[in-house]
Protein backbone atom coordinates (compact mmCIF):
# COMPACT_ATOMS: atom_id res chain seq x y z
CA UNK A 1 0.00 0.00 0.00
CA UNK A 2 1.34 3.40 -1.14
CA UNK A 3 2.34 5.56 2.36
CA UNK A 4 0.09 8.24 1.69
CA UNK A 5 -2.77 6.11 1.28
CA UNK A 6 -1.58 4.18 4.77
CA UNK A 7 -1.62 7.99 6.34
CA UNK A 8 -5.14 8.91 5.18
CA UNK A 9 -5.91 5.80 7.87
CA UNK A 10 -3.50 5.92 10.52
CA UNK A 11 -0.42 7.45 12.14
CA UNK A 12 2.21 5.99 9.85
CA UNK A 13 4.98 4.91 11.63
CA UNK A 14 8.50 4.43 10.23
CA UNK A 15 12.61 4.60 10.48
CA UNK A 16 15.41 6.25 8.57
CA UNK A 17 18.59 4.25 8.30
CA UNK A 18 21.54 4.36 6.74
CA UNK A 19 23.60 2.17 3.94
CA UNK A 20 26.82 0.75 5.13
CA UNK A 21 30.28 1.83 3.33
CA UNK A 22 31.20 -0.18 0.47
CA UNK A 23 34.27 -1.78 2.09
CA UNK A 24 31.85 -2.48 4.96
CA UNK A 25 29.75 -5.83 5.71
CA UNK A 26 25.49 -5.20 5.29
CA UNK A 27 24.91 -8.15 7.56
CA UNK A 28 25.11 -5.81 10.38
CA UNK A 29 22.66 -3.65 9.04
CA UNK A 30 20.56 -6.62 7.84
CA UNK A 31 20.71 -7.47 11.82
CA UNK A 32 19.42 -4.13 12.49
CA UNK A 33 16.54 -4.32 10.12
CA UNK A 34 15.43 -7.49 11.48
CA UNK A 35 15.26 -5.65 14.82
CA UNK A 36 13.07 -2.76 13.60
CA UNK A 37 10.98 -5.01 11.45
CA UNK A 38 9.28 -6.45 14.74
CA UNK A 39 7.68 -2.77 15.48
CA UNK A 40 6.21 -3.38 11.85
CA UNK A 41 7.45 -0.13 10.39
CA UNK A 42 5.01 1.00 7.45
CA UNK A 43 7.93 1.92 5.70
CA UNK A 44 11.76 1.93 6.46
CA UNK A 45 13.63 5.00 4.42
CA UNK A 46 17.48 4.29 3.71
CA UNK A 47 20.18 7.21 3.10
CA UNK A 48 21.92 8.05 -0.43
CA UNK A 49 25.04 9.99 -0.32
CA UNK A 50 25.46 13.36 -2.28
CA UNK A 51 26.72 12.49 -5.74
CA UNK A 52 26.00 9.16 -5.44
CA UNK A 53 28.66 7.97 -3.12
CA UNK A 54 26.83 4.78 -1.57
CA UNK A 55 24.26 4.35 -4.62
CA UNK A 56 25.01 0.51 -5.00
CA UNK A 57 25.00 -0.21 -1.04
CA UNK A 58 21.36 1.93 -0.48
CA UNK A 59 20.22 -0.31 -3.62
CA UNK A 60 21.19 -3.70 -1.43
CA UNK A 61 19.40 -2.16 1.64
CA UNK A 62 16.42 -1.35 0.23
CA UNK A 63 15.65 -4.41 -1.74
CA UNK A 64 16.30 -6.55 1.62
CA UNK A 65 13.69 -4.16 3.14
CA UNK A 66 11.48 -4.59 -0.10
CA UNK A 67 12.09 -8.15 -0.45
CA UNK A 68 11.77 -9.12 3.58
CA UNK A 69 7.60 -8.34 3.10
CA UNK A 70 7.67 -6.45 6.82
CA UNK A 71 8.19 -3.19 5.37
CA UNK A 72 8.25 -0.76 2.47
CA UNK A 73 11.15 0.15 1.32
CA UNK A 74 11.26 4.24 0.54
CA UNK A 75 15.10 5.27 -0.92
CA UNK A 76 16.42 8.64 -0.66
CA UNK A 77 17.67 10.11 -4.60
CA UNK A 78 19.75 13.46 -4.64
CA UNK A 79 20.87 15.23 -8.39
CA UNK A 80 24.00 16.62 -6.87
CA UNK A 81 26.49 15.32 -9.99
CA UNK A 82 23.64 12.90 -11.48
CA UNK A 83 22.75 13.46 -15.61
CA UNK A 84 19.72 13.03 -16.31
CA UNK A 85 20.46 10.10 -18.21
CA UNK A 86 21.87 8.09 -15.43
CA UNK A 87 19.26 9.02 -12.58
CA UNK A 88 16.37 7.68 -15.46
CA UNK A 89 18.69 4.55 -15.21
CA UNK A 90 18.81 4.71 -11.71
CA UNK A 91 14.74 5.24 -11.25
CA UNK A 92 14.29 1.87 -13.25
CA UNK A 93 16.55 0.27 -11.23
CA UNK A 94 14.43 1.28 -8.12
CA UNK A 95 11.34 0.02 -10.05
CA UNK A 96 12.71 -3.23 -11.53
CA UNK A 97 13.71 -4.24 -7.42
CA UNK A 98 9.50 -2.73 -6.64
CA UNK A 99 10.83 -0.30 -4.80
CA UNK A 100 8.40 2.87 -5.92
CA UNK A 101 8.86 5.10 -2.86
CA UNK A 102 11.01 7.75 -2.78
CA UNK A 103 12.47 11.05 -1.04
CA UNK A 104 13.33 13.37 -3.85
CA UNK A 105 16.23 15.51 -2.61
CA UNK A 106 18.62 18.06 -4.09
CA UNK A 107 21.30 16.91 -1.26
CA UNK A 108 24.19 18.82 0.24
CA UNK A 109 26.87 20.32 -2.04
CA UNK A 110 29.89 18.88 -1.01
CA UNK A 111 32.71 20.39 0.17
CA UNK A 112 34.33 23.47 -1.90
CA UNK A 113 30.58 23.04 -4.51
CA UNK A 114 29.03 25.68 -4.86
CA UNK A 115 26.12 23.92 -7.67
CA UNK A 116 24.81 20.13 -8.14
CA UNK A 117 27.16 19.73 -11.36
CA UNK A 118 24.27 17.70 -12.56
CA UNK A 119 21.22 18.32 -14.89
CA UNK A 120 18.83 19.55 -11.94
CA UNK A 121 19.52 22.20 -9.76
CA UNK A 122 16.92 21.83 -7.06
CA UNK A 123 14.58 19.11 -5.88
CA UNK A 124 11.50 20.49 -8.05
CA UNK A 125 12.94 19.44 -10.77
CA UNK A 126 14.13 16.30 -10.02
CA UNK A 127 10.27 15.48 -8.58
CA UNK A 128 8.76 16.76 -11.93
CA UNK A 129 11.56 14.54 -13.78
CA UNK A 130 9.71 11.63 -12.13
CA UNK A 131 6.35 12.44 -11.77
CA UNK A 132 6.56 13.24 -15.81
CA UNK A 133 8.62 9.92 -16.69
CA UNK A 134 8.22 7.53 -13.24
CA UNK A 135 4.93 8.13 -12.06
CA UNK A 136 4.38 4.67 -10.57
CA UNK A 137 6.92 6.56 -7.87
CA UNK A 138 4.94 7.65 -4.51
CA UNK A 139 7.29 10.92 -3.85
CA UNK A 140 8.24 12.51 -0.45
CA UNK A 141 10.22 15.99 -0.79
CA UNK A 142 12.14 17.79 2.42
CA UNK A 143 10.62 19.84 4.43
CA UNK A 144 12.41 22.27 7.05
CA UNK A 145 10.18 23.56 10.07
CA UNK A 146 13.14 25.84 11.02
CA UNK A 147 13.71 27.03 7.37
CA UNK A 148 16.57 25.91 4.78
CA UNK A 149 19.65 26.77 5.86
CA UNK A 150 20.34 28.92 2.64
CA UNK A 151 17.19 30.03 1.99
CA UNK A 152 17.04 33.85 2.96
CA UNK A 153 13.83 33.84 4.33
CA UNK A 154 10.31 31.42 5.63
CA UNK A 155 8.69 32.86 2.78
CA UNK A 156 10.97 32.22 0.02
CA UNK A 157 11.22 28.65 1.76
CA UNK A 158 7.64 28.18 1.59
CA UNK A 159 7.43 28.90 -1.87
CA UNK A 160 9.53 26.84 -2.87
CA UNK A 161 8.23 23.96 -1.27
CA UNK A 162 4.77 24.93 -2.90
CA UNK A 163 6.84 24.40 -5.93
CA UNK A 164 7.68 20.80 -4.89
CA UNK A 165 3.95 20.11 -3.90
CA UNK A 166 2.58 21.28 -7.52
CA UNK A 167 5.48 19.67 -9.43
CA UNK A 168 4.35 16.19 -7.92
CA UNK A 169 5.14 15.68 -4.68
CA UNK A 170 2.75 13.23 -2.47
CA UNK A 171 4.10 14.23 0.94
CA UNK A 172 6.79 15.81 2.84
CA UNK A 173 9.48 14.31 5.22
CA UNK A 174 10.65 16.70 7.67
CA UNK A 175 14.30 18.06 9.05
CA UNK A 176 15.05 17.12 12.42
CA UNK A 177 13.55 19.77 15.03
CA UNK A 178 13.71 19.58 18.28
CA UNK A 179 10.92 22.50 18.73
CA UNK A 180 7.73 21.15 18.43
CA UNK A 181 5.78 25.01 18.73
CA UNK A 182 8.33 26.42 16.08
CA UNK A 183 6.91 22.82 14.28
CA UNK A 184 3.28 23.93 14.62
CA UNK A 185 4.32 27.33 13.57
CA UNK A 186 5.49 26.90 10.34
CA UNK A 187 2.61 24.48 9.55
CA UNK A 188 0.27 26.67 10.13
CA UNK A 189 2.21 29.33 7.38
CA UNK A 190 3.13 26.66 4.64
CA UNK A 191 -0.84 25.20 5.21
CA UNK A 192 -1.79 28.95 4.69
CA UNK A 193 0.41 29.00 1.44
CA UNK A 194 -1.62 25.93 -0.20
CA UNK A 195 0.39 23.26 0.56
CA UNK A 196 -1.88 21.14 1.68
CA UNK A 197 0.09 17.56 1.17
CA UNK A 198 0.82 15.07 4.25
CA UNK A 199 3.65 16.13 6.70
CA UNK A 200 5.85 13.00 8.09
CA UNK A 201 7.79 14.09 11.34
CA UNK A 202 11.48 13.29 11.70
CA UNK A 203 12.56 12.78 14.78
CA UNK A 204 16.30 12.68 15.41
CA UNK A 205 16.98 10.86 19.05
CA UNK A 206 19.19 12.16 21.52
CA UNK A 207 21.65 9.57 22.81
CA UNK A 208 24.89 11.18 22.31
CA UNK A 209 26.27 14.62 23.24
CA UNK A 210 28.52 15.58 19.98
CA UNK A 211 26.28 14.27 17.51
CA UNK A 212 23.31 15.77 18.71
CA UNK A 213 25.34 19.40 18.74
CA UNK A 214 26.70 18.88 15.31
CA UNK A 215 23.75 17.99 13.60
CA UNK A 216 21.52 20.41 14.75
CA UNK A 217 24.38 23.36 14.00
CA UNK A 218 24.83 21.47 10.11
CA UNK A 219 21.17 22.19 9.40
CA UNK A 220 20.20 25.21 10.87
CA UNK A 221 18.42 24.15 13.92
CA UNK A 222 17.57 25.31 17.20
CA UNK A 223 18.58 23.72 20.80
CA UNK A 224 15.75 24.48 22.64
CA UNK A 225 16.59 25.67 26.56
CA UNK A 226 15.58 21.97 28.08
CA UNK A 227 17.62 20.55 25.81
CA UNK A 228 20.77 22.39 26.52
CA UNK A 229 20.21 21.62 29.88
CA UNK A 230 20.81 17.83 29.29
CA UNK A 231 24.11 18.77 27.47
CA UNK A 232 25.68 21.60 30.60
CA UNK A 233 24.25 18.62 33.24
CA UNK A 234 25.32 15.49 31.77
CA UNK A 235 27.61 16.16 28.89
CA UNK A 236 30.79 14.64 30.78
CA UNK A 237 29.34 11.83 31.34
CA UNK A 238 27.74 9.37 28.61
CA UNK A 239 25.72 7.45 30.34
CA UNK A 240 23.44 9.61 32.19
CA UNK A 241 23.23 11.96 28.62
CA UNK A 242 22.02 9.18 26.84
CA UNK A 243 19.72 8.09 29.79
CA UNK A 244 18.38 12.00 29.94
CA UNK A 245 18.44 12.35 26.13
CA UNK A 246 15.83 9.16 25.77
CA UNK A 247 13.67 10.92 27.92
CA UNK A 248 14.02 13.85 26.10
CA UNK A 249 13.09 12.20 22.82
CA UNK A 250 10.02 10.32 24.35
CA UNK A 251 8.66 13.68 25.57
CA UNK A 252 8.94 15.18 22.53
CA UNK A 253 7.62 12.37 20.20
CA UNK A 254 4.31 12.93 22.76
CA UNK A 255 4.51 16.20 21.81
CA UNK A 256 4.79 15.97 18.27
CA UNK A 257 1.54 13.37 18.44
CA UNK A 258 -0.07 15.55 20.47
CA UNK A 259 0.25 18.16 17.71
CA UNK A 260 -1.73 16.21 14.98
CA UNK A 261 1.00 15.02 12.63
CA UNK A 262 0.25 12.47 9.60
CA UNK A 263 3.62 10.57 10.36
CA UNK A 264 6.20 9.70 12.72
CA UNK A 265 9.89 9.29 11.33
CA UNK A 266 12.39 7.94 13.55
CA UNK A 267 16.07 8.48 12.28
CA UNK A 268 17.32 5.17 13.72
CA UNK A 269 20.96 5.96 13.19
CA UNK A 270 20.98 2.27 12.84
CA UNK A 271 21.24 1.74 16.89
CA UNK A 272 18.20 -0.83 17.14
CA UNK A 273 18.83 -1.27 21.29
CA UNK A 274 18.58 2.44 22.13
CA UNK A 275 15.96 2.74 19.51
CA UNK A 276 13.37 0.13 20.62
CA UNK A 277 14.08 1.50 24.10
CA UNK A 278 12.33 4.61 23.30
CA UNK A 279 10.01 3.15 20.60
CA UNK A 280 8.81 0.70 23.43
CA UNK A 281 8.51 3.72 26.07
CA UNK A 282 6.15 5.75 23.48
CA UNK A 283 4.00 2.46 22.84
CA UNK A 284 2.69 3.12 19.66
CA UNK A 285 3.83 -0.09 18.56
CA UNK A 286 4.06 -3.64 20.52
CA UNK A 287 6.71 -5.91 19.36
CA UNK A 288 5.07 -8.28 16.73
CA UNK A 289 7.04 -11.94 17.64
P1 LIG B 1 15.67 21.96 -2.34
O1 LIG B 1 14.23 21.73 -2.09
O2 LIG B 1 16.13 22.04 -3.76
O3 LIG B 1 16.07 23.30 -1.56
C1 LIG B 1 17.44 23.70 -1.40
C2 LIG B 1 17.51 25.21 -1.20
O4 LIG B 1 17.18 25.88 -2.42
C3 LIG B 1 16.50 25.75 -0.17
O5 LIG B 1 17.11 26.83 0.48
C4 LIG B 1 15.31 26.21 -1.00
O6 LIG B 1 14.57 27.27 -0.40
C5 LIG B 1 15.99 26.66 -2.29
N1 LIG B 1 15.18 26.35 -3.49
C6 LIG B 1 14.40 25.26 -3.70
N2 LIG B 1 13.83 25.30 -4.92
C7 LIG B 1 14.25 26.44 -5.50
C8 LIG B 1 14.02 27.03 -6.77
N3 LIG B 1 13.22 26.45 -7.68
N4 LIG B 1 14.66 28.22 -7.06
C9 LIG B 1 15.46 28.80 -6.15
N5 LIG B 1 15.72 28.29 -4.92
C10 LIG B 1 15.12 27.11 -4.60
N6 LIG B 1 20.92 14.58 1.93
C11 LIG B 1 21.65 13.60 1.33
O7 LIG B 1 22.67 13.90 0.69
N7 LIG B 1 21.28 12.28 1.42
C12 LIG B 1 20.17 11.89 2.08
O8 LIG B 1 19.85 10.71 2.12
C13 LIG B 1 19.38 12.90 2.73
N8 LIG B 1 18.26 12.57 3.41
C14 LIG B 1 17.45 13.56 3.93
C15 LIG B 1 16.25 13.20 4.57
C16 LIG B 1 15.40 14.18 5.06
C17 LIG B 1 14.10 13.78 5.72
C18 LIG B 1 15.75 15.57 4.93
C19 LIG B 1 14.83 16.63 5.44
C20 LIG B 1 16.95 15.92 4.34
C21 LIG B 1 17.82 14.94 3.82
N9 LIG B 1 19.02 15.25 3.21
C22 LIG B 1 19.80 14.26 2.62
C23 LIG B 1 19.53 16.63 3.24
C24 LIG B 1 19.13 17.46 2.00
O9 LIG B 1 19.76 16.90 0.87
C25 LIG B 1 19.61 18.88 2.27
O10 LIG B 1 18.80 19.50 3.22
C26 LIG B 1 19.82 19.77 1.07
O11 LIG B 1 20.63 20.88 1.47
C27 LIG B 1 18.56 20.34 0.44
O12 LIG B 1 17.82 19.37 -0.17
P2 LIG B 1 16.30 19.70 -0.59
O13 LIG B 1 15.80 18.53 -1.31
O14 LIG B 1 15.54 20.25 0.53
O15 LIG B 1 16.59 20.90 -1.65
Amino acid sequence: MKVTEIMKQKLCFSFEVFPPKSENPIEPLLNTLDHLYKFDPDFISCTYGAGGTNAGRNVEICKAIQDSGKSTAVTHFTCIGNSKEKIAQELQAYLDRGIDHILALRGDFPKGWKETRGDFNYANELTEFIKENFPKFCIAVAGNPEKHFQADSFDTDTTHLRIKQDSGADFIMTQLCHDVNQYQWWVEKIRKAGVSIPIDVGVMPVLVKDPTIRMAVSNGSAIPRDLAEIIGRYGDNPEDFKKAGMEYTIKQIHKFINAGIDGLHIYSLNKWKDISDIVNEIGIRKIQE
